[in-house]
């Protein structure tokens, strides 16, 4: 029988930086560069030995700015990927993408080459903002974007929102929910701004209003009230989606089902052992072009303990709403007294308010 796989794809390059991003992505790039690391990415998954064991889930192209590549050189590399694996009918395909690295054509493209589901990242409806942030996109950018790809034929759409944002009160919070529900996507993503040491935002912190922890709290609990009103289920602390359009490949990484990364700085589950790519666009495009990152080269990685396996199962499984199987001597009573969670037939499930304060009840629970 074949072996249940996930494929992760890193695209780590952007067209400028946002103030808020710790992530590796580099904004230097050129075609020739692309190319070149188009063709490590092919090479990678031409070396991935015994690719005939596995049957191929989900395939998720993440960044950085994966759009970057363009549709021909996306598109090639799914081509590379059909040909070495066998991939599931209803395997869930999907490409992030930023509006303004991508354009109908291209979509289509992408379209009739196997990409079935889109993740573009709004993050916020007012120009202001996004300017602040230095994002490369619009407002009207991201609906243009949005229209675009229904016209191209996707209708699995994700969208990304930020909350707890710089300047921003909680009525242009609102403003960015309340847009972001009308154009329907099917699952919507909502994350609170972390700023990381280091960052251009971090650098001027002082010049913006950001909200106060009760502030923030008072944003989440609205975008969970409008989402839920507008027929969104809250699957996951930070997901929601309409009937059937969870996301199946992050619903695989809280499952712990084994994914294997291509690309720099790329990260695997695999065999029970976590690994990486080199991070270094360099180091990868030298190794990947050489063969040299197959499975078989990951051997001599630790594998990951029987305990660190069941901490992870419990973290990962406590930020969905269905909940981790645990003994129920293993749960604090007070998550249950005061209704951050339900303890039923041996799962135990947070609470949306359980959700909000989730970090402290999983170190409750693992301490
Ligand atoms: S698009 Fe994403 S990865 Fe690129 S700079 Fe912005 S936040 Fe970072």
């Amino acid at each position: 029988m074949l072996k249940d796989l996930m494929l992760y794809f890193h695209i780590p390059f952007c067209i400028s930086k946002c103030a808020y991003c710790a992530f590796y992505s580099s904004p230097a790039w050129d075609s020739k560069l692309l190319e070149r690391y188009t063709d490590a990415l092919t090479a990678q998954v031409a070396a991935f030995d015994n690719s005939e064991e596995y049957k191929i889930v989900s395939i998720y192209f993440g960044g950085g700015t994966p759009t970057i590549l363009g549709a021909e050189r996306l598109c090639r590399v799914l081509a590379a990927v059909k040909e070495r694996f066998c991939i599931d009918s209803q395997a869930e395909i999907t490409l992030e993408a930023n509006p303004k690295t991508v354009d109908e054509t291209g979509l289509r493209a992408l379209k009739e080459e196997g990409f079935n589901r889109l993740s573009l990242g709004a993050q916020s409806f007012n120009d202001s903002t996004l300017r602040l942030l230095n994002r490369a996109h619009t407002a009207a950018d991201f609906e243009e974007c949005f229209a675009s790809a229904r016209r191209a034929g996707f209708d699995n759409i994700s969208a990304d929102l930020i909350f707890a944002l710089p300047n921003e009160n909680i009525k242009m919070l609102e403003n960015s929910v309340n847009k972001l529900i009308s154009l329907a996507p099917e699952h919507i993503s909502v994350y609170g701004l972390s700023i990381e040491e280091g960052t251009p935002l971090y650098l001027r912190k002082k010049e913006y209003a950001f909200p106060t922890e009760e502030g923030e709290e008072a944003q989440y609990e609205m975008l969970c009230k409008l989402l839920g009103e507008a027929g969104y289920s809250h699957y996951e602390i930070s997901n929601f989606a309409t009937v059937g359009k969870e996301a199946r490949h992050n619903t695989g990484y809280w499952k712990r089902i084994p994914y294997f990364g291509f690309g720099a700085g790329a990260h695997s589950f695999f065999n029970e052992r976590r690994f990486a790519t080199p991070a270094s666009i360099a180091d990868y495009i030298a190794k990947a072009s050489g063969g040299l990152l197959a499975p078989t080269d990951y051997h001599s990685s630790k594998p990951v303990s029987a305990a660190e396996a069941e901490e992870e199962r419990i973290m990962l499984g406590l930020r969905m709403k269905e909940g981790v199987k645990i003994d129920e001597s293993r749960v604090p009573p007070i998550i249950i007294k005061q209704g951050l969670g339900v303890y039923q037939n041996g799962v135990l499930a947070l609470t949306e308010r359980g959700f909000r304060v989730s970090n402290t009840l999983i170190n409750m629970i693992l301490s």
